[in-house]
């Protein structure tokens, strides 16, 4: 047996939890308390949006443990309601108040874990302390919530379209209420490319969500039995409640007081071995800046994989393991009505931003066999470095199969896998469940096709830069329904008994609806001497770009 061990945990959630019973797992005589601030430990915060839209029935279900069960598995010592004040270093020792009784003690640890969460950002709007204007991190948060909409709610307003604010309009449509969701920024889901989430605008709006786009709330005005958020565009919307889901802020306060190193985005300072600047006291979750292992440098990606992750590793070391943490690359995947959307590693805008070389392509493969019933368009973007062809990132939307997807490309990213590999790998064919040559294979082939030079490819947002003849190589009737400004049609079965009504002094810029028969047609084209550009997703990616723009 190992010697004596006091281990204290802050937070008996995702990271702390799992902590907690990994060190058990570690150490059978290591004295293990767990402090959580809360009524309830080890809870599913990600299954709240789907208790209030009653998708889960059952409260019960939310709550994977109690301080009991953690006691009759694991032998921890689970404090809830108990609240830690502060972290006195130089006795390792914690303060902490039972928030029941008010008393408060101090408890000594030889090694500290922390990952006491993020909380939920709360503007200091006129208005803000309104009694129906709600975030959503707890049970007791989502009670409130439900008891609203149980008791007759109609009208919402939820402020924030990221994964929270998406889940919660949806759930709250479920529930038959009138939902208007604000956006600062002129599209939801800001981790993503914008052409990647015009179908979730289309998706939102299909099912009565009023988008807010481009707008912000500068007050909320209180009404007889309700609000109203008054836009700063001056829109008002009159509400039962709001749901306020901006984003979170790393719970940094114990160990900023405590003098442990605060990262440059605010989280808690951390080395791969989840250790702070103090060698006894470790962090995980949602309080720590990670490694993004995808562009470098640090980032707060508050996701509850990496915080179980993390919080298995600060067992591992605090019982001389040497596992580390090799960085976060953000995979992540939301459900919106009828419409997956799913990212993995670095979006083109990071990309942008931290000046690291990028290529990209977009293709629209069916989820599985086209001739089996249910076939459906994915989206997906690729992003890769021109250099070597390794895979920087990915963005797929779509119905069916879009988690399968983005985990075998986040597993590509991780293992530093390059177009080229995509292209050979093997995955699950059947037809109900896939094609013989899968989508990421077609993403593989797409790409290594532009980095072997069979193909150039030109992308939507740069068509205007390019004095070319635009030729849309669909059939009649698909170029009548919609088709690119100053596009000529000529099918690509018809091009080459039609040679002669190309130009040949400048360059032909081809596209059809998902990007493939115009590389047919750029292949038939180049090998007759033309410069021919295809256009990366075709007329699909195109509207992608330009819908919104367009939409009346
Ligand atoms: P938490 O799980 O939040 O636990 C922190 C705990 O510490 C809290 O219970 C808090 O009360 C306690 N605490 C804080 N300070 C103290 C103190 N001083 N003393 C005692 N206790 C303290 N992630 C995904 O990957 N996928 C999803 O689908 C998803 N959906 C989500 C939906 C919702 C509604 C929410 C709120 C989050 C969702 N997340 C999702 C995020 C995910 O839940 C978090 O990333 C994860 O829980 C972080 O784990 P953590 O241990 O850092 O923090």
């Amino acid at each position: 047996m190992d010697t004596v061990m006091r281990l204290i945990v802050v937070g008996g959630v995702a990271g702390g939890a799992t902590a907690a019973a990994r060190a058990r797992r570690l150490s059978e005589n290591a004295e293990i308390i767990v402090f959580e601030r809360g009524e309830h430990v080890s809870f599913a915060n990600c299954g709240l949006p789907y208790y209030v839209g009653q998708e889960i029935a059952e409260r019960e279900s939310l709550l994977l443990e109690t301080p009991e069960s953690l006691h009759a598995r694991y032998r921890l010592d689970v404090r809830a309601r108990t609240e830690v004040l502060a972290i006195e270093r130089a006795e390792h020792c914690v303060r902490a108040r039972d928030l029941e009784s008010g008393r408060e003690y101090t408890e000594r640890y030889d090694r500290l874990i922390l990952s006491p969460g993020a909380a939920p950002i709360r503007p200091p709007l006129p208005g803000i302390e309104h009694p129906r204007i709600f975030s959503l991190r707890t049970v007791p948060d989502s009670d409130k919530i439900k008891a609203m909409v149980d008791g007759g709610a109609r009208r919402a307003v939820v402020v924030g379209g990221g994964f929270i604010g998406l889940e919660m309009a949806e759930n709250l449509r479920r529930r038959g209420l009138e939902v208007a969701l604000v956006e600062l920024l002129d599209q939801v889901m800001p981790p993503f490319d914008k052409e990647m989430v015009t179908p979730v605008h289309e998706e939102l709006r299909g099912h009565g969500v009023a988008l807010h786009l481009a707008d912000a709330v500068a007050q909320f005005e209180d009404e007889q039995d309700g609000l109203t958020a008054v836009l700063k565009s001056g829109t008002r919307l009159p509400a039962d409640l709001v749901v306020l889901s901006i984003g979170v802020r790393p719970e940094t306060t114990l160990a900023a007081e405590a003098g442990l190193e605060i990262g440059p985005h605010g989280g808690i300072h951390v080395g791969d071995d989840m250790r702070t600047s103090d060698p006894d006291i470790y962090a995980v979750g949602d309080a720590v800046e990670v490694r993004d292992c995808v562009v470098g440098g640090t980032a707060l990606i508050p996701l509850a994989g990496p915080a179980n992750r993390q919080g298995r590793i600060a067992a591992d070391r605090v019982f001389g393991r040497e596992s580390e943490y090799h960085g976060t690359q953000g995979t992540s995947i939301v459900r919106v009505f009828g419409l997956t959307l799913a990212l993995t590693g670095a979006s083109e805008k990071t990309l942008t931003r931290v000046g690291h070389a990028h290529e990209k392509v977009y293709i629209h493969p069916m989820q599985h066999a086209g001739y089996y019933p249910g076939a459906e368009r994915l989206t997906i973007k690729l992003l890769f470095s021109p250099a070597d062809g390794k895979v920087l990132g990915a963005q797929i939307a779509g119905q069916e199969g879009v988690d399968k997807r983005i985990d075998v490309l986040a597993t590509a990213i991780r293992a530093g896998m390059t177009v080229y590999d995509l292209e050979e790998l093997e995955l699950a064919y059947a037809p109900p469940f896939g094609s013989a040559k899968d989508p990421i294979n077609m993403a593989g082939f797409v790409a290594a096709n532009v980095l072997k030079g069979d193909v150039e490819i030109i992308h939507a947002d740069a068509l205007e830069q390019v004095e070319g003849e635009l030729i849309d190589v669909r059939k009649p009737d698909e170029h009548s329904e919609g088709h690119i400004p100053g596009s000529r049609n000529i099918p690509v079965d018809d091009l080459r008994d039609r040679l002669d009504e190309l130009p040949a002094d400048k360059p032909l810029v081809v596209y059809c609806q998902i990007g493939l028969r115009g590389y047919v047609a750029a292949r038939i084209l180049t090998q007759r001497g033309y410069t021919v550009l295809n256009l990366s997703g075709g007329f699909n990616t195109y509207r992608g770009y330009f819908a919104e723009a367009t939409r009346s």
